[in-house]
């Protein structure tokens, strides 16, 4: 084998990517299927995706071709708003979102003011993506610029693509977790210069919610926004009712929660807002003409009791929509299982939600939503290699249920219904299997935690 050819990796199976977001739920143009399928990899991007008949010949006996039979690969899963300070906040019982923030979150947070804690929990974090066939995610940290740093550093280790920032906060939350405005801006241009475009990390600047940023802080986020034209944004936005009073009675002279983010700059095509459960008109206006992006959180608004989330009338007045775990306050690290809730909450309004569209979300709609269409959420030469194997048949229960399945649809559906971590039977990120090795032991991480 010479150099060039160690670099070179081909994976095989049932091929599915997404070309556009489907238009309904049995839009065969907006995907490509390959039945028998080759994804050629090399140095960690795609370099060919096709029919195996015709890539075979072009394959060097030299190339390995792992082979995952009756598997269907899809590009790897995109989570576009998750807590990485929240790996032990998750099923944190019996509270609504403030209360919940301060009992649970806000308590573990401060831990990470530790660097060997935000370091043993970022690898449990990446850890616990790549089970489940999460290749990218955009990710808060806590106030601590240590803590985004410790992310970075681990996701630049794998060559995985994360996008992060740290919290900012300047009141309303423990002493510990506070950075006045001036120093959180300056730790975030801090990470900004040594993490924004390193490998393939990027920055998202993060105010946590209006909240707990002063006037001065959200100006600064937006200037900071303005300076910097390629990184994001995010933070929270309506999700439960008690915080849309408690930000009326901060910003008393702004129209709307909405009216508060825009005021400041926080609105535009690279922020992305989680929850948007309670908006009227005016807010949703505000959110298509800058071209913001709505996170829909299932999981996590159904835990915490915040409410539904109505994707038909944000898809309907032109917002763009993505799909995330908002792991802890979400229940699972999994996509498939977010797909399920999402189902579920869009049932009780009336509404459905197509096994095409939220297979489109959870990789390609996302990947755009994140301004990343082209490198990740697509098998298309260029892209990164990122890729999950899914294996429909991974319970009984599945087994079972796919013995009457007729189509790729209804596979799908099975899939995001019934499927989980237990259904990824591998995960490559940038080319690289990351479920080689038995993953680190849940309990050490358990003990390491609690000793801080
Ligand atoms: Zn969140």
């Amino acid at each position: 084998m010479n150099e060039a050819e160690r670099n070179v990796r081909a994976i095989r199976g049932r091929l599915l990517s997404f070309l556009r977001a489907p238009h309904g739920a049995g839009d065969a143009q907006s995907y490509r299927y390959i039945e028998d399928g080759i994804v050629l990899i090399k140095d960690g991007r795609i370099e060919a995706a096709g029919p195996a008949a015709e890539l075979m010949p072009r394959l060097s006996a030299a190339v390995t071709i792992e082979h995952h039979a009756d598997a269907l690969i899809l590009p790897g899963f995109v989570d576009p708003h998750i807590h990485y300070p929240q790996t032990q906040v998750i099923a944190s019982y019996g509270a609504q979102l403030l209360e919940w923030l301060e009992k649970y979150t806000f308590v573990e947070e401060q831990k990470f003011a530790d660097p060997a804690h935000a370091a043993r929990n970022a690898e449990f974090f990446l850890d616990e993506l790549a089970r489940n066939g999460t290749t990218t995610a955009l990710a808060y940290c806590t106030a601590h610029p240590n803590s985004a740093a410790a992310l970075f550093a681990a996701a630049h280790r794998r060559n995985a693509g994360m996008i992060a920032g740290n919290s900012l906060m300047d009141r309303n939350a423990p002493p510990g977790l506070l950075a006045p405005a001036a120093t959180a801006i300056a730790d975030s241009r801090d990470l900004i210069r040594r993490w924004h475009g390193t490998g393939r990390q990027r920055y998202a600047v993060t105010p946590r919610f209006a909240i707990t940023s002063s006037d001065e802080q959200l100006a600064a986020a937006g200037a900071l926004l303005n300076e910097f034209p390629t990184v994001l944004m995010q933070t929270h936005l309506a999700e439960n009712r008690d915080e849309i009073d408690t930000v009326k009675r901060l910003f008393p002279r702004d129209a709307s929660y909405t009216a508060v983010y825009a005021r400041f700059g926080l609105l535009g095509p690279r922020s992305l807002f989680g929850h948007c459960i309670h908006l009227d008109d005016a807010e949703l206006a505000l959110l298509r003409d800058s071209r913001s992006v709505a996170v829909f959180c299932p999981t996590s608004n159904l835990f915490i009791g915040s409410g539904l989330f109505d994707y038909k009338r944000l898809a309907g007045a032109g917002i763009r929509i993505a799909l995330a775990t908002d792991v802890g306050g979400g229940t699972s690290y999994s996509m498939l299982r977010t797909a399920a809730e999402a189902y579920k909450v869009m049932q009780v309004q009336g509404q459905n939600l197509p096994a095409l569209i939220a297979f489109d979300l959870i990789t390609r709609g996302n990947a755009a939503a994140l301004g990343l269409a082209g490198e990740i959420g697509t098998i298309t030469p260029g892209a990164f290699a990122d890729l999950v194997v899914l294996d429909v048949r991974a319970t009984p229960a599945m087994a079972h249920r796919m013995a009457v399945a007729r189509d790729l649809k209804a596979e799908l559906f099975v899939l995001m219904t019934l499927g989980d971590d237990r259904a990824v039977r591998q995960t490559y990120i940038a080319g690289e299997p990351a479920l080689r090795a038995k993953l680190q032991d849940d309990r050490a991480i358990s003990r390491a935690g609690g000793s801080t």
